[in-house]
């Protein structure tokens, strides 16, 4: 990560207001204050939310017959984490200073002379280590044998379960293994939204190869998957970066690795992290259960444990990619020459939260309002949808800010003529067209 001069021209408060305002993020927990690093998804946050996640679930598993999907709890036996060495090693460096109490990662200081918060000179403690797994207990006693961790990733589900898996789906190497949930680390300086938080969803694959020469191959054909997919949902390609890690900034058992990378208002920052991973992690798991988790190849009366390359994406962060990257201010000016600045989210019409506004031109006509319900009605099934009524020139702006793709608007000519408006959000161009035709003209351009 570094901090290269941000070509956006969004800050954070206008997107964190706008998320308020709109209903897409809250803090958690608001009315007692809130709680650093937790955050709650309100109605249209919740959708965009899925959408993110529809979309990677379609292309990484629905789309592939390589694929198979996956769900593990999050509460592990706490074995699994002193195997994958998170136990033992997820520590970030800990620096509390005596006088004014703030807390920070001696990793984002300067230097450790002094404070940056009050500026007192010494008054910082020794860096210490800090892991990062939040705790709890399993069962009604609370000793150190009920000692358990909220999984600080969802990889590790997948693979002590590797055997179970490809057995009962009849898997072969090379084939995938797709988990979306939640995560938890217990960050020292949760911040930027909801860039960095205690409380997160993953979408991770975890794709296992044989030992055909062919491994370098297929990493390189995911780092390809995954930019076709950014670009597929409209991310901005100047504000996208795929940093391919120096040997020195990989694991020591990474063969190779590639940090997908956003360009957010406050700099570049981590979405997704792709690896070559050999074949550590089934390995560490093999060595501390003492099972057999290697794959038998019955052609070749084999075993072997696979070599694995990952994908290992933040559901949240690319949901806060999308409303970054969709976030777009634009002077307009009306008939009687007004300026005015549109806020309007230019959101990928399949990620769009809402597609299709409908409205009647007055809301005192009945004929328009039954009109426009009843259009709305046909459309539901098929479409994200919202009715709404009011002033047209608010209704558009709302739906603007939400960033609905397209809006329909009832009018006299509707009743008469079966024809209706549609309106661009992007060119706020208008087009009339028959009703009838309109589940066509909008599947064309709504719809996977
Ligand atoms: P960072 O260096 O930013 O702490 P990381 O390298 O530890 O991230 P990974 O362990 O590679 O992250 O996790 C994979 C993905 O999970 C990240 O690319 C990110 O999108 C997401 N992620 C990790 N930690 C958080 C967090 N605290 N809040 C939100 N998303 C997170």
């Amino acid at each position: 990560m570094d901090t290269a001069a941000p070509t956006t021209n969004v800050t954070m408060d206008e997107i964190t207001a706008l998320a308020k305002r709109r209903g897409f993020i809250f803090q958690s927990s608001e009315i007692y204050g809130g709680i650093g690093g937790f955050f709650d998804y309100g109605p249209l946050g919740a959708i965009l939310k899925r959408n993110v996640k529809d979309a990677w679930w379609h292309e990484i598993v629905e789309l592939r017959d390589d694929v198979v999907a996956f769900d593990a709890a999050i509460v592990m036996h706490p074995d699994t984490w002193v195997a994958s060495g998170h136990v033992a090693a997820f520590h970030d460096k800990l620096v509390d200073c005596r006088h004014c109490k703030h807390r920070f990662r001696a990793d984002h200081l300067k230097n450790l002379e002094k404070c940056p918060d009050c500026g007192m000179m010494g008054s910082l403690t020794e860096p210490r280590n800090f892991n990062l797994m939040l705790k709890t207990s399993v069962g009604p006693m609370e000793d150190s044998a009920a000692l358990a961790y909220l999984r600080p990733e969802t990889a590790q589900g997948i693979f002590v379960n590797f055997k179970n898996i490809y057995q009962s789906a009849r898997k072969k190497p090379p084939f995938g293994i797709a988990q979306i949930g939640k995560s938890f680390r217990n960050e020292i300086t949760p911040g930027n939204f909801t860039y960095r938080m205690r409380e997160f969803e993953q979408a991770e694959l975890e794709y296992f190869v044989p030992h055909d020469g062919k491994d370098m191959e297929v990493y390189q054909s995911w780092v390809e998957a995954r930019k076709k997919w950014y670009s597929d949902y409209g991310i901005k390609p100047d504000r996208l970066r795929f940093y391919e890690l120096k040997p020195e900034e990989r694991p020591h058992y990474a063969l190779a690795g590639t940090d997908v990378e956003y360009l957010f208002p406050w700099g570049w920052g981590e979405l997704e992290s792709i690896a070559h991973r050999g074949t550590y992690d089934l390995d560490a798991h093999i060595k501390l259960s003492g099972k057999d988790l290697t794959f038998f190849d019955e052609a070749t009366k084999q075993k072997y444990v696979p070599i694995l390359i990952e994908s290992s994406a933040g559901v949240d962060r690319t949901t806060l990619t999308m409303l970054v990257d969709a976030f777009d201010k634009e002077k307009v000016v009306d008939e009687n020459g007004k300026e005015s600045l549109r806020t309007v989210l230019r959101f990928h019409p399949k990620i769009a939260p809402v597609q299709v506004g409908i409205f009647p031109l007055a809301r005192n006509k009945p004929e328009l309002v039954e009109k426009a319900q009843l259009i709305e009605r046909g459309l539901r099934p098929h479409f994200r949808t919202q009715y709404d009524e009011g002033n047209v020139g608010q209704l558009y702006r709302r739906q603007d800010e939400i960033g609905t793709p397209f809006c329909l608007m009832v009018d006299y000519q509707t009743i008469a003529d079966q024809t209706i408006t549609v309106r661009h959000r992007d060119s706020m161009k208008q087009d009339r067209i028959a009703v009838a035709q309109l589940a066509a003209y909008l599947a064309e351009r709504l719809t996977y």
